[in-house]
């Protein structure tokens, strides 16, 4: 199938020309620069936001990029629906990451544990 190398729309075969972009289609999609991580996983659930910051430094000093996901919504005025739930929210690494994640963690904790 045809691909607009400006928009990336697909068309039918007959079509050789992008009708928003007024450009020559190409046979293949355009790979796009931007790296995809795929699914992001939970890495480990974080008490607050200080300490999220710090494992996210932490693990982007290793080269993996992570993610801070917080528990509470902006409008729930900081009241947590479920009191069980302590954690403030969740560090989030790429699915494919997870198990250098892990390691970087475990090697990060350990540190602080010789000191
Ligand atoms: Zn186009």
């Amino acid at each position: 199938m045809p691909f607009c190398p400006q928009c990336n729309a697909e068309y039918k075969l007959e079509v050789s020309m992008c009708s928003d972009c007024h450009v020559v289609l190409v046979p293949q999609p355009i790979q796009t620069e931007v790296t995809e991580y795929g699914d992001w996983d939970t890495l480990e659930s974080v008490p607050n936001e200080l300490a999220g910051n710090i494992l996210q430094g932490v693990l982007e000093e290793d080269g993996i990029p992570a993610r801070l996901r917080c528990h509470e919504a902006p409008n729930y005025g900081g009241v947590k629906g479920n009191i069980w739930q302590s954690e403030w929210g969740d560090l989030l690494v790429p699915a494919n990451l997870l198990p250098q994640a892990r390691a970087c963690l475990k090697t990060y904790f350990d540190s602080l544990q010789d000191r």
